[in-house]
């Protein structure tokens, strides 16, 4: 499959999964807008890693726990690339505490950072989508956008909400060539993941490797994560004629979580 001629933005696609599907997406030819919040060496590594498979690639620092850093990265993706046929909202982060003692602050941000810039992100780039009569959506919940656990409040209510305004979008787009879904992973092993291992592991008082095992085997009976790049190829398949009449779904990648 070729998506020569695209161009995509995805979201927190300088580390994880975002990465990997900028890559996939990248591999098929496809022009790609990365952001993130990383810090410069980071920034420079991802630009070499996409610009290696011989396709234009722009990086934003947008913060996009802000409206405007939200409508400012779509804006940045038509003036460096000249045009977004492809969005991948992605960027996301994640605090584990009990809901009497959540932080406001820390519910604030999940809830900017992971539902309200992906409307803010669908509102300012589909549009031109429907324009040119063909673009893709790719939301990226969880696991958690269907099932919860416990002291992931913020987390739970924003990927169950953008599971419900993926729906929306899908129903607003349908028949325009835009589609709009969401891939919901299990655990994949990043450094959002990896913060929770180090915590696990020294709360448990755990090695490495038991504290690994011991989060996977929790929740996901395959017994293994998944990785970035089977992400990324979910993603290319979305974007691919064949996946033409799949939108409005949530799509599960999470080695049997949810069929529990
Ligand atoms: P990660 O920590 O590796 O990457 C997160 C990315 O988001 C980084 O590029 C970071 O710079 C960016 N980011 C963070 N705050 C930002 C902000 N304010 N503005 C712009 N960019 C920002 O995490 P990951 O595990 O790759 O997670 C990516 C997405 O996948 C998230 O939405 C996460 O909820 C979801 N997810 C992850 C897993 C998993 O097991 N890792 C499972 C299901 C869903």
């Amino acid at each position: 499959m070729s998506l020569k001629g695209k161009v995509a933005l995805v979201t927190g696609s300088t580390s994880g999964i975002g990465l990997g599907i900028a890559l996939a997406l990248a591999q098929a030819g496809a022009d790609i807008m990365l952001n993130g919040l990383p810090d410069a060496a980071a920034a420079d590594a991802a630009i070499q890693k996409v610009t290696a498979y011989g396709v234009r690639a722009g990086f934003s620092a947008a913060d996009l726990s802000t409206s405007a850093g939200a409508r400012d990265l779509v804006r940045a993706t038509h003036d460096e690339l000249g045009g977004c046929d492809i969005l991948v909202n992605n960027a996301g982060i994640q605090h584990v505490a009990p809901i009497a003692e959540f932080p406001d602050d820390k519910w604030d941000l999940i809830l900017s950072l992971m539902l309200t810039a992906p409307f803010q992100l669908v509102k300012a780039a589909a549009p031109a989508m429907q324009a040119k009569k063909w673009g893709r959506i790719i939301n990226i919940s969880s696991a958690h956008g269907k099932v919860a656990s416990a002291r992931k409040s913020a987390y739970v209510a924003a990927k169950h909400g953008l599971v419900g305004f993926n729906k929306v979008t899908a129903l607003e787009y349908a028949g325009t060539g835009v589609t709009s879904n969401c891939i919901c992973p299990g655990w994949v092993l990043t450094p959002l993941v990896q913060q929770q291992i180090d915590a696990l592991a020294a709360h448990d008082n755990l090695d490495a490797n038991a504290a690994k095992s011991k989060l996977v085997l929790e929740k996901q009976p395959s017994g293994d994560f998944a990785t970035p790049d089977q992400i990324g190829q979910l993603a290319l398949f979305l974007c691919s004629d064949a996946a033409s009449q799949i939108t409005g779904t949530e799509i599960s990648i999470d080695g049997g979580w949810t069929a529990q």
